[in-house]
């Protein structure tokens, strides 16, 4: 058993007792559930215990591993264009300079960052060689590079780690080779899901780090960079840090309530049990569809094993697909006298169940329920 936290190292870690036992990657498959939600005592920071059981499965997963499996994954998605806007209202960058995108995926951040800053020249770096050739034909980007960043031996002026940081095994290690690798005025841009707003991220099986904003800026502060804006609204449940590397060489500490996240990780964990028990109550009434394909509709499937009839979900490129041996319908689509229950934190579920009742009166779309934590 290991019992050492992620970001302070210090041997602390205590599980979180649940029943949630189904996990799902961040590419959308069920797992297994193989080991446990843990909390540090030392520094609060809520994660995953990096067991040989859990590190086998991850091998596997990253080995495996297949961008939006219903979508071709291609092209700037609203959501880094969103990101970007966001962040050029918070910050004035330089008209030139040097960009690395650590985690390029697809490339969309890239492609989104080269139609804001054009004149910028842009690396993009991941782990798998098969994409090489779609990053080094984007607009701006002088080269790709497969495998760790680290190995990178150039200057930046920008770095962008979108989505990584919840997969790296030592954060704080990462955030430190970032400051190396960044010019005496860089900026560090972070992004990665709220864990505050998201109890969907919990169960994501190599997602091995679970961030609350005020632990994000924390992390950030102690890698000695300087916070330079902040947010948990950039993107719906998903939460932001630009920072530029500090002048201070003294190892700093922000103070932050490190029992916060171990609540809200527990109440995540209750409120997921049970939105699985109201899914099993309803499936017993009449057939019943999960609203999102992506993790959260994965997750909640999985879970419900074979009790779930149908997906439901409103991106045109994966209507009449099926995923997971069952069919995905549009709202048009869904099948009269069944139900529908909405794989989303509770106050974006209202948002989608009043619009689409206003679409489908016939249907009814359950919202998950609170449960009083
Ligand atoms: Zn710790």
């Amino acid at each position: 058993m290991n019992d050492t936290c992620l970001l302070c190292k210090a041997p602390t870690l205590s599980n979180i007792p649940t029943a949630v036992d189904v996990w799902v990657t961040s590419d959308s498959k069920p797992w297994p559930r193989t080991g446990n939600f843990c909390t540090c005592t030392t520094c609060g920071h809520v994660q995953k215990r990096l067991t040989s059981e859990w590190l086998k499965g991850i091998d596997r997963i990253y080995r495996e591993y297949k961008m939006s499996p219903l979508s071709n994954g291609q092209g700037a998605t609203p959501r880094t264009r969103r990101l970007l806007n966001n962040f050029q209202n918070e910050t004035t960058l330089p008209t030139e300079g040097r960009l690395l995108d650590i985690g390029c995926g697809n490339g969309a951040f890239l492609r989104s960052f080269a139609t804001l800053f054009p004149d910028w020249t842009l690396q993009g770096c991941d782990q798998k060689e098969s994409r090489k050739d779609i990053i080094e034909s984007l607009l701006g980007v002088e080269n790709f590079h497969c495998g760790p960043f680290e190995d990178i031996d150039k200057q930046f002026d920008m770095i962008s780690m979108v989505y990584v940081i919840e997969h790296l095994f030592d954060p704080m290690q990462a955030m430190l080779a970032v400051r190396a690798m960044l010019s005496p005025e860089g900026l560090f841009f972070i992004h990665t899901s709220d864990l505050t707003e998201n109890p969907f991220d919990l169960p994501v099986v190599d997602h091995c780090s679970h961030f609350t904003l005020e632990g994000l800026e924390a992390a950030v502060t102690k890698a000695r960079f300087e916070v330079l804006a902040s947010s948990s609204t950039w993107c719906p449940k998903e939460i932001g840090v630009i920072a530029r590397v500090s002048k201070n060489l003294k190892d700093e500490n922000i103070p932050v309530d490190i029992s916060k996240g171990k609540y809200i990780a527990k109440a995540h964990l209750t409120w997921l049990a049970a939105i699985r028990s109201q899914g099993l109550a309803l499936a017993d009434e009449s057939p019943l569809g999960v609203f999102g394909t992506s993790n959260a509709g994965v997750w909640l499937t999985a879970s419900m094993r074979e009790l779930v009839s149908f997906f439901v979900d409103d991106d045109e490129k994966k209507q009449g697909k099926s995923y997971l041996d069952l069919p995905v319908y549009g709202l048009d689509a869904i099948p009269e006298k069944t139900s529908v229950l909405l794989a989303f934190p509770t106050t974006i579920a209202q948002t989608i169940a009043k619009c689409s009742s206003r679409k489908r009166p016939d249907i009814h779309f359950h919202i998950p329920k609170h449960t009083g934590e």
